[in-house]
């Protein structure tokens, strides 16, 4: 489970490593008197007389020139801040305020995240006046402290318990709906393949259905009738490259009548038909013609498979008449990419029912496929990503406040499905969701699988 987050901030050398070490227990950080020495964000799990939290030092406000605060530097410390539950701002007591630490406060206001003032270098009486001047920040009552000589632990704690109790409870939310959502089974990879063959009319179903059986002798029997309209196969399919055998189950809706209807209706009848293939498949192949490459309703049965969030894929039959084939594999990927932007990718490969091109590496594919759409990203990948699209992007701040996105969590498989924590979420512009989606899909290899995304804001 992921701890609340607590960043440092401030200009150089008013004590902020000093502080992240005797938070952390360790002498791991690197304190010197120059300032700058801290040149990158760390993490470090902190533990407060009984809190638990992870602690983030920031080399956000450093530059050469102490009384400016350079663009690049504020995106930096911007970045770091979206990830924050609570921002602790140190001054020096001792030094008193500075233009810097002023401005800083300036920017540290227009921010969305709760501030502790923390007064550091306050042993002794030096750093009384200092303490004084800290009230004219306008961010609330400064926490007097020596980072140094640990004194001042126990305010500090006191200052930081409501907002990380209220961070807390949230949390338990979190785990408790995410808990709620994640129930379902391990993901068998050699578990028997649901496969539907689905197209239009004449694209070559029944054709590269008879040609599966046929070279395969392990035929198992076919059995009528997972409902009226569709006939399922169970069929040992035969891995050439690994030698093993791989059960599939096919499914193939229109083959049982279409001999008995006339062609203008069955072409109304491949959409209903896909329907309900896919509410038996895991993954589902759309077979194009070559001879009339992807038309209309094709995109249509795509949008509907993928929708029903399954795996889908698309084999161009016929290859053994097709003309132009470079042009027409091209011109179909294109397509697909363009009327499908939902998936990036999706696999395409060019077979023949007729002479058995192709239909190895399709049901190959096939098993690829479903790996991928039963695939689990580990929580704490998932939140690097996170964390990273977040700092890259961070979420718009409608009328000025920013919506604050917490956590992700993978709830769901096949598809996969996430489900984001924040405050604010019905804000959330689709843009901004799409930009989510599309990294998961990208950086997290789903490209080919449709992924869902759900919004919950706890309480
Ligand atoms: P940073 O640049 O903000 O990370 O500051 P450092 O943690 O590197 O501290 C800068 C200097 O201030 C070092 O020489 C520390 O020893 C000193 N310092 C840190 N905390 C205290 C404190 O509580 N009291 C006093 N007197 N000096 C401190
Ligand atoms: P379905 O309606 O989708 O089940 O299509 P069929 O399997 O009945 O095939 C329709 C027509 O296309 C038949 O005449 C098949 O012989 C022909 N066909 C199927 N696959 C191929 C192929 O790979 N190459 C060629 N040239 N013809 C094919």
């Amino acid at each position: 489970m992921k701890l609340p987050q607590v960043i440092i901030i401030g200009r150089p050398n008013v004590g902020k490593s000093t502080l992240w070490n005797r938070l952390v227990g360790k002498k791991l950080a690197l304190v010197d008197d120059q300032p700058g020495v801290t040149r990158d964000r760390r993490f470090g799990e902190a533990h407060l007389l009984g809190l638990d939290f992870t602690i983030v030092d920031t080399a956000g406000w450093e530059d050469e020139d102490e009384n400016t605060l350079p663009g690049r530097m504020r995106q930096q410390t911007e970045a770091a801040l979206v990830g924050a539950d609570v921002a602790l701002f140190v001054i020096d007591a001792r030094a008193g305020l500075t233009p810097l630490d002023e401005e800083i406060a300036r920017h540290l206001r227009q921010c969305d995240v709760p501030i502790v003032l923390v007064a550091n270098k306050a042993e002794g009486k030096t750093g009384d006046h200092g303490i004084y001047e800290a009230f004219s920040l306008g961010l609330g009552d400064p926490v007097p402290l020596s980072a140094e000589h640990g004194q001042g632990m126990a305010d500090l704690f006191e200052a930081l318990l409501p907002h990380l109790n209220e961070r807390q409870l949230e949390m338990d939310a979190e785990a408790a709906i995410a808990a709620e959502l994640d129930d379902e089974e391990e993901y068998d990879p050699k578990a028997i393949l649901k496969l539907a063959i689905v197209g239009r009319p004449n694209a070559g179903k029944s054709t590269l259905i008879n040609r599966f059986l046929q070279e395969d002798r392990l035929l198992t029997g076919p059995e009528a009738g997972i409902t009226r309209d569709s006939i399922a196969i169970d069929w040992n399919w035969h891995d050439s490259a690994s030698g093993e055998d791989r059960p599939v189950r096919l499914i193939d809706t229109a083959g049982m009548r279409k001999k008995a209807l006339v062609v203008d209706k069955l072409e109304k009848l491949a959409v209903a038909d896909a329907r309900h293939a896919i509410d038996f498949a895991e993954v589902v192949v759309l077979l194009l013609d070559a001879t009339r490459g992807l038309e209309h309703q094709d995109l249509k049965i795509a949008s509907m498979v993928l929708e029903e969030g399954r795996a889908l894929m698309i084999a161009i039959n016929k290859w053994d008449v097709a003309e132009d084939a470079s042009g027409l594999f091209n011109g179909i990927r294109k397509a697909l990419d363009d009327g499908l932007s939902q998936v990036k990718g999706l696999p395409l490969l060019a077979v023949s029912a007729r002479t058995g091109k192709g239909l190895d590496d399709l049901i190959r594919a096939a098993f690829e496929l479903r790996d991928a759409w039963s695939r689990r990203v580990p929580t704490a990948a998932l939140n690097r990503w996170f964390d990273d699209a977040l700092a890259k992007n961070p979420p718009p701040a409608p009328g000025g406040r920013r919506i604050k996105l917490r956590y992700i969590t993978q709830a769901k498989t096949r598809p996969p499905g996430f489900v984001l924590f924040g405050t604010r979420l019905d804000e959330l512009p689709a843009s901004y969701q799409r930009y989510l989606v599309n990294g998961l899909r990208r950086e997290l290899g789903f490209d080919a699988v449709p992924v869902r995304l759900m919004l919950r804001s706890p309480k």
